[in-house]
């Protein structure tokens, strides 16, 4: 999936930076700058973008808004409505089981003063919205867009591979029977002994492969004893 991130209008030269050092963390595949209000090569924007500031080459200015969208258009706003269809959203963990895997996905941020205007919104296939506190809904431009990428590359990128490795259900069932045959012997009630044997495979099932071995070899010499 191609990841297009548009940003209209920006109007921040360190949201901007930050915006591009984010693009780099999460290896968006392009940026689109409606009508940006400074130079996007401004000494300042380089400053924050720190090691991202190479994808300042990726970045394309445009004019038009419209022509900055493609594929499945995402816009982004604080201000959210179910009565109103141009502002029912969508929530950010959602993406991937609602839309499924678009072969684009262009994401499109507003401007720090005043958002996307109505007609901008409409012209987007969806809305997405990062919920915050209702009493204080509205997120600064950089940190939505962080918080958005995050979950686009949590849902969509991120190698599994690179995550601990999980304890398979024969080891998991392993260190069950020796937890059920050390509950046997010091637990006598039998309700409770159930009670504390569901909720040992609870926490077990969340360990790591490695964490639920060293469980299993100390439970091991405890049983033999
Ligand atoms: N005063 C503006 C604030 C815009 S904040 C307004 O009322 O719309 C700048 C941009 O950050 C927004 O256009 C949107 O793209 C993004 N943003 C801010 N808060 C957000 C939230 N809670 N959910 C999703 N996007 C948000």
């Amino acid at each position: 999936m191609k990841v297009r991130l548009v940003l209209v209008e920006p109007e921040g030269k360190i949201n901007f930076g930050f915006i591009l050092r984010l693009a780099k963390n999460f290896e968006v595949d392009e940026i689109l700058a409606v009508k940006p209000k400074f130079d996007i090569r401004d000494e300042e924007v380089l400053r924050f973008a720190a090691q991202g500031k190479d994808y300042v080459s990726k970045v394309k200015v445009l004019e038009d808004y419209k022509s900055a969208l493609m594929g499945l258009s995402i816009c982004t706003s604080a201000k959210v409505s179910d009565a109103d269809p141009v502002r029912s959203f969508v929530v950010p963990w959602e993406l991937k089981e609602v839309f499924g895997e678009p072969e684009v996905l262009t994401l499109v941020f507003g401007r720090e003063s005043v958002g996307l205007t109505r007609e901008e919104l409409a012209l987007c296939d969806a809305l997405l919205h990062v919920p915050a506190s209702k009493r204080y809904p509205v997120l600064n431009l950089s940190h939505a867009v962080a918080i958005v990428l995050w979950e686009v590359w949590k849902q969509y990128r991120l190698e599994r591979g690179k995550l601990p490795e999980r304890p398979s259900g024969e080891e998991v069932g392993l260190v069950m029977e020796v937890l059920e045959e050390l509950a046997k012997r010091f637990v006598r009630d039998e309700v409770k002994r159930d009670r504390l044997l569901i909720s040992l495979r609870r926490l077990v099932s969340k360990g790591t492969k490695q964490e639920v071995r060293s469980l299993l070899y100390v439970l091991g010499k405890c049983l033999k004893r």
